[in-house]
């Protein structure tokens, strides 16, 4: 009766795995102030915090990417702050020269693509912060 019990369970749980996350984007500034969530600015001022999981923010708290032209995606939550999508899902993005790129990081000893700064898993270099066009 409990394999029953957790299977439903499971089962239950199952379309929160398979959803999109939030679709609310915020575009802006990203800024980073020491000992505070890193935040955008918003065109209008507004400064919208950023919270995500861990690879998520190592993005967000990226040097390479302060106070660059920004946007992120996810879900707005009752208290302003904006939650990110999970890391799997694109929604971290940099803006160049007017076009909409994805944030991703390229070891250029392996050919290795990772979503997350920090050092490459194959050779332990530090990757290089290298966007991309986003996936279709
Ligand atoms: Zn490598």
């Amino acid at each position: 009766m409990r394999y029953w019990a957790l299977l439903l369970t499971l089962l239950a749980a199952a379309p929160s795995f398979a959803e999109d996350g939030g679709t609310d984007i915020v575009r802006g500034k990203l800024r980073q102030t020491a000992g505070q969530a890193p935040a955008i600015e918003t065109a209008a001022g507004k400064r919208v915090a950023l919270s995500g999981d861990e690879p998520t923010m190592k993005v967000a708290n990226d040097p390479r990417l302060k106070d660059a032209d920004f946007e992120v995606k996810g879900r707005l939550e009752p208290d302003g702050h904006l939650e990110i999508n999970h890391i799997h899902i694109p929604s971290l993005f940099v803006y160049r020269d007017g076009k909409r790129l994805q944030v991703s990081y390229w070891c250029d000893v392996c050919y290795i693509r990772t979503s997350s700064p920090g050092k490459c898993w194959c050779c332990q270099k530090q990757t290089d912060l290298d966007p991309i066009e986003p996936e279709p």
